[in-house]
């Protein structure tokens, strides 16, 4: 093979498409027994997707956008999945792909790499792609007595695929990030009763939504180029721009009413609405206020409102939620909220969870909808070692350092599709994976071309880690202490911020500078030339 890649996910499923229609011989191997990636696995009630239907899909080909049809203004997982079928179907993907295979270890040796899978399959590549997902690698809180826990339990990200009939039952739920924000009103609806265990108090705004007329998809089918254009020119990969009116400077009144304005349209794009959001501190608190004020007003019991109200962090430092009703469910009999930063999870007994105050919450069904490790988890879960052996993990034993997220010092011929340092997940997907793909397969032309290889230069990375830091520093991204952007979330991770906050439109420009002016950050050496005598 001259390319192996791993996962068939948005991106792996687009990178093949790519080589392909350039002549590579390419192969993806994918652990899933399906495609779909993170819309394969995370099956939860209510999931659904942040970003509108009609951009959260691809864009390399218009008769694709023509032809496909979105029923909602937000694609649940299963059209998700079945945009992404179609696309391996249409595309003739699928016999270049294999299911159910796990790659447990990629070693670098001679000019290419050995790809192991967890059955000791070995398959050899001359380039190496991982599209293996920010968001895959499941975060499931190390709790003393789970294996004993009588009733069922499920992370979010690992959903069986025959469901989960909670009818009647007593569900805990842990974590009130975007997933737990979605699963809250769903599981409501049937459960018995339903315990949501909170440790961080997030803001959230109305998703808002509803079908999709015959008209309506007509006319983005017919605006298409104007919203790639605007995709392509915006910070996260959404096609609109962030207002110019500067909120502090209006009256209270009609500051209010733009909030109200943009609460009511709902959706992420409440962000745009406001300014410098993430970077003036005041701006950021009136937004903050507006939001919190919400919360008070659709939570019925004031002392239920103040426990879901945030208060350790400003809007949108960590990933705003978008939800369907996940305030008004706490007026529902059934649910009640637990404050377990006051009165933290201890263990789980075989009949629920205990606290540290002793409390004990009996429970049937426990959902742990706690998140995942991210950015790194995905590519440290496979055993990478570059030149000399080096291992990955070791390489990144204080974080990771790449060269645009796309690349790593002495990991040559390795791409990484939305690694660490690059926007991924600070914009819409699929937006950030085209731009990958299409920069990796350019540079795989040239490579194959020339015959040279490819590896960041330590200097490269070095500069790269500390605009990531700096462009994360430009802005109150990292206030939010508990953040997962921040490798937070997972005990022992060390604190880096993982993403690249500069904006995908400059992001898209450094790139395409790299390229243009020769790659001079990947090193590009004449094949079996050592990075250390270049
Ligand atoms: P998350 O944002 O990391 O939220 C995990 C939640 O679990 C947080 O409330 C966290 O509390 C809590 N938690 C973790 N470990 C815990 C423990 N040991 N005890 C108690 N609470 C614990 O994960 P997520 O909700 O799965 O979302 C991850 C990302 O996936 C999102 O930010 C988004 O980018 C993406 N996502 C997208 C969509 C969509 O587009 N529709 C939907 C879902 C997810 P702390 O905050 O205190 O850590």
């Amino acid at each position: 093979m001259d390319v192996l890649v791993i996962g068939a996910g948005f991106a792996g499923l687009y990178m093949l498409h790519r080589l392909r229609g350039l002549g590579f011989t390419a192969r993806v191997l994918e652990a899933a027994d399906g495609v779909g990636g993170t819309w394969y696995w995370n099956r939860y009630p209510g999931a659904r997707c942040d970003s509108e239907s009609y951009y959260y899909c691809y864009s390399f080909d218009p008769e694709l956008e023509q032809e496909w049809r979105w029923s909602e203004r937000y694609p649940g997982q299963e059209e998700i999945r079945g945009y992404l079928e179609h696309v391996t179907d249409r595309y003739d993907l699928r016999r270049d792909i294999e299911l159910g295979v796990r790659v447990a270890s990629a070693v670098r040796e001679d000019d290419g790499w050995v790809v192991t899978d967890t059955e000791g399959r070995e398959r050899r590549c001359r380039w190496l792609v991982t599209a293996v997902g920010c968001l895959s690698a499941a975060n499931v809180p190390d709790l003393a007595g789970l294996a004993d826990f009588a009733g069922e339990w499920h992370h979010t990200g690992r959903w069986p695929h025959e469901g989960v009939d909670v009818t009647g039952k007593r569900v805990g739920l842990v974590g009130t990030g975007s997933t737990g924000i979605q699963a809250v009103p769903v599981l409501a609806e049937s459960a018995g009763s339903l315990t949501v265990f909170q440790r961080t108090a997030n803001y959230s705004i109305p998703a808002r939504n509803a079908p999709l007329s015959e008209a309506e998809m007509a006319a983005t089918k017919a605006d298409y180029p104007e919203v790639r254009r605007l995709q392509r020119a915006s910070t996260n990969g959404h096609p609109y721009l962030v207002s110019d009116v500067d909120v502090l400077d209006l009256p209270d009144d009609e500051r209010r009413a733009l909030y109200e304005k943009a609460w009511d349209r709902g959706g992420l794009r409440f962000r745009a609405a406001v300014k410098d959001v993430l970077s003036d501190p005041a701006v950021n608190a009136s937004a903050s206020d507006f939001l919190r004020d919400k919360i008070r007003e659709t939570v019925a019991d004031p002392e239920t409102a103040e426990t879901l109200t945030p208060r350790d962090h400003p809007f949108a430092t960590k990933r705003p939620p978008i939800d369907s009703g996940y305030f008004e469910t706490y007026n529902r009999p059934n649910v009640a909220l637990v404050d377990v930063k006051a009165d933290p999870i201890t263990s789980v007994t075989p009949g629920g969870l205990r606290l540290e105050s002793g409390v004990e919450h009996e429970l049937d069904v426990l959902v742990f909808a706690t998140g995942f490790d991210a950015l790194t988890g995905p590519l440290l879960g496979i055993d990478i070692r570059g030149r000399d052996g080096v291992a990955l993990r070791d390489a990144w034993a204080d974080g990771p350092r790449t060269h645009l997220g796309l690349g790593v010092a002495g990991f040559p011929d390795l791409f990484t599709i939305t690694g660490p340092g690059s926007p991924s997940v600070l914009t819409n997907m699929p937006t950030a994976i085209e731009q990958h793909v299409d920069w990796i397969a350019d540079l795989l032309v040239r490579l194959r071309e020339t015959g040279e290889h490819a590896e960041p230069t330590p200097e490269a990375e070095e500069e790269w880690a500390a605009r990531v830091q700096e462009a994360a520093d430009a802005t109150l991204l990292p206030q939010a202490a508990s953040s997962w952007y921040l490798g937070a979330n997972v005990p022992g991770k060390p604190r880096v911020f993982l993403p690249f906050a500069g904006g995908m439109n400059h992001y898209r420009q450094r790139c395409d500078d790299e390229a243009a002016s020769g790659y001079p950050g990947f090193g590009l050496r004449p094949r079996g030339e050592s990075a250390r005598s270049a």
